[in-house]
Order: C-alpha cells, then sequence, then structure tokens
C-alpha cells in the first residue's frame, strides 16, 4: 500500500502540470458548466485501503459508468435472456453511433454505448413501476451513502438536447426491440446518465468487481463470480466505445468511462481505481484520465495480461 501510495502521489504531482488537449463536453449544455480544471484520483484496496488525491471528494455527473450498475441490475433479474436483445461485441463505433443499428435490425452491439444501455433501462421498466427509485436504492446501498443522488439539472439539460439519443431508440422501436413507452424509458435513462458521485465514492463502490463479484465491506453477493467475470469482459472490450483497443493497449484494465469526465478501472483481486479530469479527446473519454491511468499501470507493471 505504502508503495501504491507514494507511486499514485508522484504521478498525481506530474499530471498536475499536464498539457491536457482535452476538450470538455459541452454538448449537453450543463457539463460545460463544470470547472474544467478539476483533477481527482481515488483508487480502492481490497484490504479496503484508499488513497484519495486532489479533487476526490468532488461529486461530478457519472454519465456512462452508470450503464454498469444498470447492467448489473438487469443481468441479475433476467440472466442470459438480456442477451437475445443487445449483443457483447465491441461496436468499433462511437457511443452515439446510429449507423451499425439499422444494418444490425436494432439489435445494439453491447450493453454500453447507448442505444444498448437504452435496451437495458427498456427491460429494467418492464420490471419496475419506478425504475429510477429501484436503481437509486440499488446505488445507495452499494455505496452505503443515502445521500447520493441524481443531479436534476444535468438530467433536465441533456434531456432537452436529447435528439440523437431519441433517434436511437425510435429506431430500435421501429424493430420492435422497445416494449415500453419511448418517453418512459428516455426519462429512466437520462436520469442514470445524470447521477452524481465522486471518485472516492465510485472507487469504494465498484471494487466488488475486483472480489469476484462480492462486495469486501459487507460480503453482499452483488454478481456471482460468473457473471462477474463477463461485465469485466464487456468493459474491457466495449467500455470505451471506439477507444476499447487503446485502452486495452495503453493501459490494460476493464473499464468504463463516462462523458463527464470519469474513468473507472479494475484490476482483479487488487483494486478499483477512478479518475476524475472533464477534458475529454475525440472519443469522448478524458484525456488527462486516460494518459493517468497509462502511466499507473505501466509504472507498478498492473495488468490482467
Ligand atoms: N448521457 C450520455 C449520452 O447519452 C452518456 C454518454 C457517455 O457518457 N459516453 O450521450
Amino acid at each position: 500500500m505504502e508503495n501504491i501510495h507514494s507511486v499514485l502521489e508522484n504521478i498525481y504531482n506530474k499530471f498536475t502540470h499536464f498539457e491536457d488537449k482535452g476538450q470538455q463536453a459541452t454538448y449537453i449544455p450543463e457539463l460545460a458548466n463544470v470547472n474544467e480544471n478539476l483533477f481527482g484520483i481515488s483508487l480502492t484496496t481490497l484490504n479496503q485501503e484508499q488513497v484519495n488525491l486532489g479533487d476526490a471528494q468532488q461529486k461530478f455527473s457519472v454519465q456512462s459508468i452508470s450503464k454498469v450498475l444498470l447492467l448489473i441490475m438487469a443481468y441479475n433479474i433476467e440472466g442470459e435472456k438480456i442477451w437475445k436483445r443487445v449483443d457483447v461485441e465491441p461496436s468499433g463505433a462511437a457511443f452515439n453511433s446510429m449507423i451499425l443499428l439499422e444494418l444490425e435490425k436494432g439489435i445494439p452491439r453491447n450493453p454500453f454505448i447507448n442505444a444498448g444501455a437504452i435496451v437495458i433501462a427498456d427491460i429494467l421498466l418492464s420490471h419496475y413501476k419506478n425504475p429510477e427509485n429501484e436503481f437509486i436504492s440499488f446505488v445507495r446501498r452499494l455505496t452505503n451513502d443515502t445521500s447520493i443522488d441524481f443531479d436534476l439539472k444535468v438530467y433536465a439539460s441533456e434531456k432537452s438536447v436529447g435528439y440523437r439519443n431519441y433517434a436511437l431508440i425510435n429506431m430500435m422501436k421501429s424493430f420492435g426491440n422497445i416494449t415500453n413507452l419511448i418517453d418512459e424509458v428516455m426519462d429512466f435513462y437520462f436520469k442514470i446518465c445524470s447521477l452524481s458521485m465522486s471518485c472516492a465514492q465510485l472507487s469504494k463502490t465498484f471494487l466488488f468487481f475486483a472480489n469476484d463479484g462480492v462486495d469486501p465491506f459487507t460480503n453482499e453477493v452483488v454478481l456471482t463470480p460468473s457473471r462477474n467475470r463477463r461485465i469485466n469482459a464487456i468493459m474491457l472490450l466495449c467500455g470505451f466505445y471506439d477507444e476499447a483497443g487503446e485502452f486495452a493497449y495503453r493501459v490494460g484494465l476493464p473499464g468504463k468511462s463516462g462523458v463527464g469526465g470519469g474513468i473507472l478501472a479494475i484490476l482483479p483481486n487488487k483494486y478499483a481505481v477512478v479518475v476524475f479530469s472533464p477534458k475529454l479527446n475525440e472519443k469522448g473519454n478524458s484525456y488527462r484520465g486516460m494518459a493517468f491511468l497509462e502511466c499507473l499501470t505501466t509504472e507498478l507493471s498492473d495488468s490482467v495480461f
């Protein structure tokens, strides 16, 4: 731990002076109001030690990192049946791309692109009267923090300009892959994307992925070991959209990003790490976050390979 702590601190200091060539997401107007210089790191180890640096306690818009939690809920309800409606293949396209969706008859490539997460939201809506409440209760239980909430400003902001996501759901509805009302599914989808959490909360919450699906703090079985491995595999192959190859090559860990500037990564049997830095590269992933994680796993010789 001492070693990880000092390595993290050295890298963190180096990256505070980093020339960040990224651009903050502005297509969701509310995200443009976030201070683009924020920079936080949190790493939690399986023996329950946590290192927090910089803006690690600052809450930010989790965005697509939420899609992982959404998937867990649906997978635990329906099991393998969900893969009839969404695939587990890398898309090689942007998170909000339409291109493959028509060619592949409304079946999204994976649950981490927008179309895939929208199908997962539809599945949950078929099981719950109030899926938002179920989702937020699930997250609060995992984080052991009842103050966790959606950011309703971000939610309303994204909804007001969600044209592309509405296009995706309409395309899928035309192929019969959406069963509920479009507006209800989209409201739920935009809500889960607006989830607001800090690096420190996220690295603790997602630690079960490094522990065969068992929350080391509470011993709750969040996922069976087999399902845990499978979602780790999907994160590795699909967590960074058309940059998944680059992330596996440079960082070597399963993970998930969000356009709020957060990146989560897992080293099985060791730790969960979360970086937050709002400026993004062209693929929609945190520019400084990617570089930071590359440096971290290189210096520690950490990798799943
Ligand atoms: N809510 C965002 C969207 O639907 C999520 C995208 C992301 O984080 N990559 O566009």
